[in-house]
């Protein structure tokens, strides 16, 4: 039998060479319980842009931008912890993401490293039938999801209010977005307008857990979970239940990463 032909020299399998998919990326750890290789794939697949998202669950940022820059990744979606870490690394960080102090997307143009944080552009969609200015916003967390929220609603010239595990946190953020950092014990409930909650509590796998005593809820709070996986927490359930309007994380989910992909394709 005559030996087989390599790649190189058979033509049939030259001639039918695929054309260059790209590579984009989503980076954190853990990553287990990121929708976004599952969202963007599906996007891709449905415009036909030839393109596919892998996570690349990678502690080490030095390394994983090592990567991102080896493998020519076009758009990096960019998680915790990961989300402030990046930014030296980066070759320049739009105004927004500076201020907020934290950056979620990358984008590769001709080797140069540009970052965003379209967050914020999520969360305009979920109160995007509902006006802030002047409402009384309870804040729940102020981690980097935070920042985002708290930037966002200085901009509608909502009256923030922050409460935190660790309250000097709450207070950091409070002094540079303009608010008032307080213990959950000590807030009115009736007082509230809009409750958001920027904790991962509830998050898969702990279903179970509530980022606030389930008597504060009340009917005329609007309730908005940050917190995507699941679409419905049991917070959202409960505010459901009590007559409140819910606002699921979804929302915000899907819009910052529409546009993320507007920020990559530089489509209008
Ligand atoms: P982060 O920076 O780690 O901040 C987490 C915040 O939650 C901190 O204020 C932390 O308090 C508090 N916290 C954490 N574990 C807690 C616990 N066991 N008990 C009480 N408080 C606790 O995280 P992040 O990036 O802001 O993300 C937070 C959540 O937002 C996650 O669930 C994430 O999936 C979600 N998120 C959703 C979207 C979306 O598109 N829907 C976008 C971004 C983020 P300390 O200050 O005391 O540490």
């Amino acid at each position: 039998m005559p030996p087989s032909k390599s790649p190189a020299t058979n033509p049939q399998l030259r001639a039918t060479k695929p054309p260059a998919t790209k590579l984009n990326a989503v980076i954190g750890y853990p990553l287990e319980h990121s929708l976004s290789p599952a969202f963007h794939n599906a996007i891709y697949q449905q415009r036909k842009l030839n393109t596919i998202m892998l996570a690349f669950p990678h502690q080490n940022i030095t390394e994983v931008v090592s990567a991102l820059r080896t493998f020519q990744v076009g758009l990096t979606a960019v998680t915790m912890p990961h989300k402030q870490t990046i930014i030296p690394f980066l070759n320049s960080v739009d105004p927004v993401a500076k201020k907020i102090g934290a950056v979620n997307t990358v984008i590769n143009r001709n080797g140069k490293l540009y970052g965003y944080n379209t967050d914020v552009v999520g969360i305009a969609a979920a109160f995007a039938k509902m006006k802030l200015k002047n409402k009384k916003v309870l804040i729940l967390g102020a981690g980097g999801a935070a920042r985002a929220v708290a930037y966002f609603l200085q901009k509608q010239r909502a009256k923030m209010f922050c409460t935190n595990r660790t309250l000097s946190h709450a207070q950091k953020l409070m002094k540079e977005f303009g608010g008032k950092a307080i213990s959950q014990e000590k807030i009115d409930p009736q007082a509230i307008n809009v409750i958001i909650n920027t904790t991962p509590l509830g998050m898969y796998p702990h279903l179970e857990i509530l980022p606030l005593p389930s008597t504060f809820i009340q009917n005329h709070h609007t309730v908005f979970d940050l917190i995507y996986n699941p679409p419905e927490t049991r917070l959202l359930r409960l505010a459901k239940k009590r007559g409140a309007k819910i606002i699921s994380g979804m929302i915000m989910f899907e819009a910052q990463a529409r546009e993320q992909i507007r920020l990559w394709s530089g489509e209008k």
